[in-house]
């Protein structure tokens, strides 16, 4: 049995300001002030930083060179180790449009190593294209974009959690996915308003909202209207970049309480500035914006989801309390996990120590990373 002493305990509906945490694989119990004498195998001082529980990433593309389009099971590895040192205690890998050979040999290298090792939990696959709207396409190459058949990603109905696709190209019976747990998102759309307002019925997820979509025009209404008066979970890449901060002021009023954010982060993140590949898509890196060789198109952000949450919280000064339901209990909620994305009794102990500049813990299923 480990514990945490000193800690300022923060989650959705917990605040306590000196607390303690004693946990095994599980969080066994926290509480307000001295940690209960006892025997521990070990007791983290956490000197008044924050203890969260752990972010969920549902949108990810890589980082530290390695894209999710390239995979192996070393790179994996790698990626799992970074995302726990970046406060992410599980997450999804996402793929981009590519052919059918490479979207398929990559997930079979997901599929291959989800059980778990050091790092964040791998829980599957957010499959962003090749089911997108060419007008668009962003960052995907349109050569790839293809007609949804049910027949084409069968065999990995088990690992794919997310598929993201735009609904004014695809056949509507994609929704039948839902049968097999898949969330369903909508993405690099240019579907209007009354096509929106239909489909966001059966959708999970607006995928990385304001960003490959039509723009809130007040006699045309589309998607993005749709979206934002919708029920759906609502992905945002906070880094300032995608999306003008001011925009964060007006998701939060219209939709406070479904916000999540992603990262989107492709494989130049946390490397700094060159060129980089997404899929087979020639990418230039510049003051950490990251943008298709070709065109300038925003191609995938190089943000990590400590800093969103800084970015966040900094422009709408939103408390802590509720914007860490961004990054923890929101994904949780919306990938159906009930094991964790909180501070309670008996949920996985999935926890990061941060003093919200740096990460100085993260402890996934309780082995500290
Ligand atoms: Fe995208």
């Amino acid at each position: 049995m480990k514990a945490i002493k000193n800690a300022h305990i923060i989650a959705k509906d917990l605040n306590i300001p000196r607390g303690y945490l004693v946990f095994r694989e599980n969080i066994i119990k926290y509480g307000s002030g001295e940690l209960p004498r006892d025997k521990y195998e070990m007791v983290i001082d956490a000197n008044q930083a924050y203890l969260f529980p752990g972010f969920i990433d549902i949108h990810f593309h890589g980082a530290l060179g390695i894209d999710s389009m390239d995979l192996t099971s070393e790179k994996i590895k790698k990626l799992k180790v970074y995302q726990a040192q970046t406060g992410v205690t599980s997450f999804l890998l996402s793929t981009s449009s590519a052919s059918l050979a490479k979207i398929k040999s990559n997930l079979e290298q997901i599929r291959d190593n989800m059980s778990p090792n050091c790092g964040a939990s791998l829980l599957g696959v957010h499959l962003e294209g090749p089911f997108l709207n060419e007008e668009k396409a962003g960052a995907h190459n349109i050569a790839h974009l293809r007609d949804y058949e049910e027949t084409i990603f069968k065999d990995f109905y088990d690992i794919i959690k997310v598929i993201s696709y735009a609904p004014e190209v695809i056949d509507e019976e994609i929704v039948k996915l839902k049968d097999y747990g898949i969330k369903l998102a909508v993405a690099h759309t240019m579907a209007d308003y009354e096509l929106g307002k239909q489909v966001l019925k059966s959708c999970d997820l607006i995928t990385h909202i304001f960003n490959a979509m039509p723009s809130i025009h007040h006699r045309r209404p589309s998607i993005t209207t749709a979206a934002l008066l919708s029920e759906c979970y609502i992905e945002l890449i906070a880094d300032n970049i995608h999306v003008h901060p001011a925009m964060y002021d007006l998701l939060f009023k219209l939709k406070g309480d479904d916000i999540i954010l992603v990262t989107d982060s492709i494989a130049a993140t946390a490397l700094g500035d060159g060129e980089y590949t997404l899929s087979d898509q020639k990418i230039i890196v510049v003051n950490n914006i990251a943008k298709l060789k070709e065109d300038n198109t925003l191609a995938g952000s190089t943000l990590n989801l400590m800093t969103a949450l800084n970015n966040f919280i900094k422009q709408t000064k939103v408390p802590l309390t509720k914007a860490i339901e961004y990054v923890s209990s929101n994904p949780a909620d919306f990938l159906n996990l009930e094991d964790r994305g909180r501070i309670v009794e008996n949920l996985r102990a999935d926890l990061v120590i941060t003093d919200l500049k740096q990460v100085v813990k993260t402890i996934v299923s309780g082995e500290i990373i």
